[in-house]
């Protein structure tokens, strides 16, 4: 406690000076919904370094991470950055808080934190790595997050970061897309109804992209409203064969993975710089399955071999996409949500006691839009 005072911009702002607890649902070990716990007993996330910020949470939403996490999945990979010299104890990773979405109120800064004050409104996207927002509070560095679009509720604004900094970092560092060069651009999205892919259609609207969805026949309405150009129905007959009579995409953004990667490649304009970006890869199952070095070693292998087979064969570039946590690009989010470009698509809300159920929503699947959970 005596470090991390010394870093402290502003005791009096925190939550309170005897209050060393808070409520989370936490996972003691990895399983189904049962290992999902309610508690009193967490220790309040305090600032531990000079940049950073702890935010008292409002609302979060869960992504389908989330889920996977809670049945291990990445825990490899996570517990190397958590603790990279493996100086903890084995299971050092529980008590686990998951959630990875927050919209909320800075009540304490680092030092050196320059953007924000307590009392700030404030939305961020919380690395799998750290402690996530299902949680009375959270402590996340300054560059992770950024100020809540005005226009939004926390619930609204929760349903947004994690599939905004994933759609982001997917478009803009592997696809190459951003605001000044996609207003030309022909961009195919699978996988369109769901979180990352409702908001990257309004994203890729906003930057002037004409914008091809694959979604379930029920969804045609929920992404044509956000402004998809056309869409096709993946559940009614071939899709690839649908999808090799239109023009050929500059861009395809794969949240489906599976079969999709195979039609893919020779639906994209070749020798033209044009770019497959897959969400679902494999890196962190092998790194499960493989241990760290020779999972990461396999991923590597798989992700050179199909770069190297796609420019060679059919003249385009095959690349993986990931989430990345990025406070400036939500903040160029948020000025797009605050102009009206960009709506929140929140499909199902539940309260803190519900979290349970909230998973059980999401592991159902055909998700349109978010599921966020009222934490405050
Ligand atoms: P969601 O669960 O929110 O959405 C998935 C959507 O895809 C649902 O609307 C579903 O609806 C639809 N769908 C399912 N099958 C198909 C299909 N064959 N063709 C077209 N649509 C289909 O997931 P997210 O949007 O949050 O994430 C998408 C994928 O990206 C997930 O696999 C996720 O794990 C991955 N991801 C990866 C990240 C990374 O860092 N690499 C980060 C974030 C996400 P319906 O079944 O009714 O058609």
């Amino acid at each position: 406690a005596g470090c991390s005072v010394c870093f402290r911009r502003n005791l009096s702002s925190s939550p309170s000076r005897l209050q060393s607890c808070m409520s989370a649902w936490v996972i003691d070990q990895y399983g189904t919904n049962g290992v999902l716990r309610y508690t009193e007993e967490v220790t309040i996330p305090t600032i531990n370094s000079a940049s950073e910020v702890m935010i008292k949470v409002y609302a979060a939403s869960l992504n389908p991470l989330d889920v996977s996490m809670r049945g291990g999945y990445g825990a490899k990979l996570m517990k190397l950055r958590r603790d990279p010299f493996s100086v903890m104890s084995a299971d050092n990773e529980f008590p686990l808080i998951l959630g990875r979405d927050v919209s909320g109120v800075v009540v304490d800064c680092g030092s050196e934190v320059t953007h924000f004050t307590p009392g700030d409104e404030v939305w961020a996207a919380v690395p799998p790595w750290k402690q996530g927002s299902l949680a009375e509070f959270v402590t996340l560095t300054e560059y992770e997050v950024s100020h809540k679009p005005k226009l939004l509720s926390h619930i609204e604004a929760a349903s947004i970061p994690y599939v905004a900094n994933t759609a982001l970092s997917a478009l803009v560092n592997a696809g190459g897309l951003c605001r000044d060069n996609a207003s030309n651009k022909r961009v195919l999205i699978t996988g369109g109804s769901g979180g990352v892919g409702t908001f990257s259609i309004q994203l890729l609207k906003a930057w002037g992209a004409h914008v091809t969805v694959t979604c379930s026949q029920n969804a045609e309405g929920l992404v044509r409203g956000l402004g998809a150009d056309e869409v096709v129905d993946y559940t009614a007959g071939d899709i690839a064969e649908k999808l090799e009579t239109m023009d050929k995409f500059d861009v395809v953004l794969d949240g489906v993975g599976g079969d999709t990667e195979e039609y893919a490649m020779g639906l994209l304009k070749p020798w033209s710089g044009a770019k497959y970006v897959t969400l679902v890869t494999p890196l962190l199952l092998n790194t499960d399955s493989m241990g760290l070095l020779d999972g990461t070693l396999h991923a590597g292998f798989t992700l050179h071999s199909k770069a190297i087979q796609n420019i060679l064969s059919n003249g385009v570039f095959y690349r993986w996409g990931f989430y990345a946590p990025d406070g400036p690009a939500l903040d160029e989010v948020s000025r797009l949500v605050d102009a009206g470009k960009i709506l929140p698509v929140v499909e199902a809300q539940f309260p803190f006691t519900q979290v349970p159920q909230a998973f059980q929503k999401l592991e159902q699947g055909h998700a349109r839009g978010k599921t966020v959970v009222r934490v405050t």
